[in-house]
């Protein structure tokens, strides 16, 4: 029997302005400054529905206002139902949501699909509902970086629809869930995705840029525990042929007649 093989299509959910200094650990970056990065899901394409890899934000209000953060946008056409149009799908079409992790860009807009199973391991939702820190920091974001509805929805209105994954989790054949705790969250999870160009990593924020953080090996500035950090990297290193971050705009470059845009690959 031949081996299932999938499709990745980004969806671009709005922009952030952010610090360069995020994509490194202690600022160690050349490039300093506010930088516009795209906040994206991912699409994949030939299971038995189509499954989107996180679900972006909630608004760019909210981020704005709630979580005091600098300049979110959405511009038009980049709604999820809009988004998703441009591929044809509705919202209801998708039947599975993997959530990488429960930050307010990545889970904000599970309230849109009305027929998905959120995937999310049981780590990353109790830190979610109570996260260490102060509520508010001082440059910025409520709850670092979890909202609390995102957190209200899933365990409530969407509880239904809410499997809880504890560790490493084969979602479909060709579709694996691997936990990185304590990386860039307590549950941050990578998705393992086997396509016709290799083996497709969308890792979340584990990885902010893969020449910043793989190439050099210098992880991103957001994280709990740096060794955590340094081995999920060499692990993603490992097992993949090409690293999609969430907000790293070279994912969207260059737009291939095939309408797949691999960024990287370590295995030439
Ligand atoms: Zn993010």
């Amino acid at each position: 029997m031949s081996k299932a093989v999938y499709k990745i299509v980004p969806l671009r959910l709005g922009e952030a302005e952010v610090g360069k200094v995020l994509d490194a650990f202690w600022s160690l970056t050349k490039s300093s400054g506010p930088i516009t990065v795209p906040i994206l899901a991912f699409l994949v394409l030939g299971g038995p529905h189509p499954i989107l890899v996180d679900a972006g934000m909630r608004s760019a209000e909210r981020a704005m206002s709630v979580h005091r953060l600098g300049p979110h946008r959405v511009p038009i056409g980049q709604s999820l139902p809009e988004a998703l149009a441009l591929h044809g799908l509705k919202p209801a079409d998708i039947g599975t949501c993997i959530l990488t992790h429960l930050h307010y860009d990545h889970a904000g807009g599970c309230e849109a699909l009305p027929n998905a199973r959120f995937i999310v391991q049981r780590s990353e939702l109790a830190a979610a509902a109570a996260p260490m820190g102060p509520k508010i920091l001082e440059f910025g974001s409520r709850e670092l970086f979890y909202d609390r509805l995102d957190v209200a929805a899933l365990v409530h209105t969407l509880w239904d629809q809410v499997d809880l994954i504890e560790g490493d989790e084969e979602i479909l054949e060709g579709i694996d869930c691997v936990l990185y705790a304590n990386t860039h969250t307590p549950g941050s999870q990578a998705v393992y995705v086997r396509t016709a160009q290799g083996v497709v990593a969308i890792v979340g924020d584990i990885v902010r840029k893969v020449d910043a953080n793989i190439d050099t090996g210098i992880p991103a500035g957001l994280f709990y525990d740096l060794e955590s950090m340094m081995r999920a990297m060499k692990d993603i290193k490992k097992r993949a042929d090409i690293i999609w971050p969430t907000h790293d705009p070279v994912v969207l470059e260059p737009i291939r007649e095939d309408d797949f845009l691999p960024l990287r690959s370590f295995k030439t």
